[in-house]
């Protein structure tokens, strides 16, 4: 089953923490494919969270790779059980969610960041990331927690409407 239906708000999968990884073989593999062949099904999609695919385990995937306003990044990346253990420089900016398509909102993050995370093979890595590539890192690590860029926003000033697709 690769590419998965996205779960959209208000779905209660969303709000709930999930749950950390522990076994590091072929099921969270096949997890971590899906992530990817569906966050590729999506034009400028630079990242998914397996709660957004139904899924409740601490996984993720970003790759900012292709986007105009990454002006870092690590390509495909991977993140199992990811902590933020440092982050600084924080800034405002636009943020969008594949499980939000109607609206975005303005979201202070930081603007660099320290991530420890376990890899497919289950061994611990840090990485240190900037700028737009560390807002889709906080974002997507935000979903492992049940927190939407809603909750970050002001509610009253800093959520939109998207204009209208055609
Ligand atoms: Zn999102």
């Amino acid at each position: 089953m690769p590419v998965q239906d996205i779960v959209r708000f208000p779905n209660s999968m969303l709000k709930q923490p999930a749950t950390p990884i522990t076994a590091f073989g072929a099921q969270t593999s096949s997890l971590v494919r899906d992530l990817i062949d569906t966050m590729r099904a999506h034009l400028h999609c630079v990242g998914l969270a397996a709660p957004q695919i139904g899924v409740s385990l601490r996984a993720c995937v970003i790759d900012v790779s292709s986007h105009a306003k990454a002006q870092t990044s690590y390509g495909e990346v991977v993140l199992l059980n990811p902590e933020i253990v440092e982050s600084r420089e924080f800034v405002m900016a636009r943020e969008g969610c594949m499980s939000v398509p109607d609206l975005t909102g303005d979201v202070p993050r930081a603007g660099l960041i320290a991530v420890r995370f376990h890899t497919l093979l289950g061994e611990v890595r840090t990485l240190e990331v900037r700028g737009f590539e560390a807002r889709a890192f906080q974002h997507e690590i935000d979903h492992l927690d049940g927190l939407l860029f809603l909750d970050r926003a002001d509610s009253h000033h800093g959520i939109f409407r998207r204009k209208a697709y055609r």
